[in-house]
Parts: C-alpha cells; structure tokens; sequence
C-alpha cells in the first residue's frame, strides 16, 4: 500500500509537474539571491518639489506613497528594502553620501556622460527623441546620479522611482484634461533595459486592475522606453543588473480630494508590491 502511494506521488512528480510547469499553470520561485535589494526613491524632495496642485506638493505624494511600498515590502523577508527619503528629508546614509562623494560623485557624471558621447559618435548608439520632461536642475542631477552610483555600488536589484504627473499649462490650479499612470523605462539600447521593462510590465498589469493608464497622447503605450531621465540611468549609469523604473501614478490634480488620494495611496501600494513579488519570485 505504502509502495504504491509513493510510486503514486513520485510519479506526480516526475511527470505531472514539469507538464503543469510547462503549460504553466504552476508559478514556481524563480532562482534569485536573497534578499533582493530594492531602492524606492519619492521622486523631488523638500527643496525641490516638482509639481503642485493647491496645497498638495507632488514631493509629498511621493513620499506617502513610497513609505506605504516601504512598509509592506519590509514585511516580507525575502526583500531588503532601503529608501532615499523619510519625513524629515533625506536618510542619513543618503545624505551622508551625497555629502562626503559629492567630488567624485560629479567625476561619475562626467565621466559616464563622456562615455556615451563616444558611443554616440561612433554609431553604437542612436539618441531618440523622448517625450518631454522638466529638466533636472543641476542640484536635482547631481542627486540623481548620487543615487545612481550609490546603487551600483551597493548591489541594489531594482530601483523604484514614485511620481505623480502634471503638464505645463496656463492654469496650474485647474484639472487637467490628463489622467492615469505610465511607467518609464530605459529604452531598448540601454544596458539595463531588458529586465527594467519585464519588472515595469508586472507593475503595469497591477496598477491596470485598478488604474486606467494615462491618455496623454505621448504616454498612450503605458509603457515607455526613453533615454533621458537619470532615473533610468541615462548615459548608462546603471549597471546592467539593476532594473530601473519610474512610475507616474497619476496626474497630480486628479487626487484633489484628501480621502480618495488617501485611499489611492494604498491600492496603488499595494499593487505595486504585488507587481515586485510577482517579477521576482514567481517563473514566468
Ligand atoms: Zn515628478
């Protein structure tokens, strides 16, 4: 009897679950080291804070929403998650760095910056236009390739950047005619672009449960490549292991309403996570 159960079951495993595998209906955990080291950086700071709407800062926003991502994927031991900003500014071990590297910090922008020209010039890689953004100012660059090499150097395995969105229009304090959420990843030439975009395409199929994607005509495919934004590590200044996204949650004047946006901060935490835990640890 006993003899027969464990044929039973050994057969179940020999054969049945690769064909279940195979026809995917079985997620089974991908081989990844442990833990996998995610940075969430709230896009702007106190200083600078991107867009407003009222008396919303987008910088605000950013930050509530990221710690709620911060506290849930805390949670899970299988992740180590650091971030760039708490309540009262940047965390110690970010400022300390911004401080004490900033020489060779902007040696690491010259020098990737360099670098791409080269390839530029000798055809290896093509520029493409993007769609437009506010251009970083020279403090908030500086900040952002900080935070770039910070990342190459300490094995980080996905960096999250959280924005809510806005355009330029006469009236800033109206509602736009814009709505729903992008994410932005580094175009197909960059070296981290591969699983950049796998790990956004999990983040999308989340957030569009809940969340239309944005109707802006330049931002229409949900997903867009650009090479642009340091975020995604323009010039190449993320190594090819680091996936990178920055997510545009939504267009600022739509979350007007202190209980909606409250409400907002939590699903779209909670998809989020999902959309990680899903890229990470199951097979696709
Ligand atoms: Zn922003």
């Amino acid at each position: 009897m006993l003899i027969k159960r464990i044929i039973y079951i050994l057969s179940f495993v020999i054969f049945i679950c690769p064909i279940l595998v195979l026809a995917g209906n079985i997620s089974i955990p991908v081989e990844i080291k442990q833990p996998i080291k995610i940075l969430l950086v709230p896009g702007h700071d106190n200083e600078i804070w991107g867009s407003q709407y009222g008396k919303i800062k987008e910088a605000d926003m950013n930050l509530v929403l990221a710690t709620k991502i911060y506290n849930l994927l805390k949670k899970d031991k299988r992740f180590e998650v650091f971030i760039t900003r708490d309540s009262s500014g940047y965390t110690k071990e970010f400022a300390d760095y911004f401080s004490l590297h900033q020489v060779d910090i902007i040696s690491f922008k010259e020098d990737v910056k360099k670098k791409m020209e080269n390839k530029i010039n000798n055809g290896s890689f093509v520029k493409k236009e993007n769609v437009p953004h506010v251009s970083a100012t020279s403090y908030m660059s500086n900040i952002l390739y900080g935070i770039n090499k910070w990342v190459n150097e300490n094995n980080i395995d996905a960096v999250i950047h959280i924005h809510f969105n806005d355009y330029p229009r006469k009236n800033a304090w109206t509602i736009g005619k814009y709505k729903g959420f992008a994410i932005y990843t580094p175009e197909e030439q960059m070296i981290n672009s591969k699983e950049s975009n796998n790990l956004a395409k999990d983040i999308f199929s989340q957030l569009h449960k809940k969340y239309i994607s944005s109707n802006y005509e330049k931002e229409l495919d949900g997903i867009i490549p650009d090479q642009s934004l340091i975020a995604l590590g323009s010039n190449d200044s993320l190594v090819e292991n680091v996936r990178s996204i920055l997510i545009e949650y939504g267009y600022i004047y739509r979350f007007g309403n202190s209980v909606m946006r409250h409400k907002a901060y939590i699903n779209m935490a909670n998809l989020t996570v999902v959309g990680i835990k899903n890229y990470f640890l199951l097979a696709r």
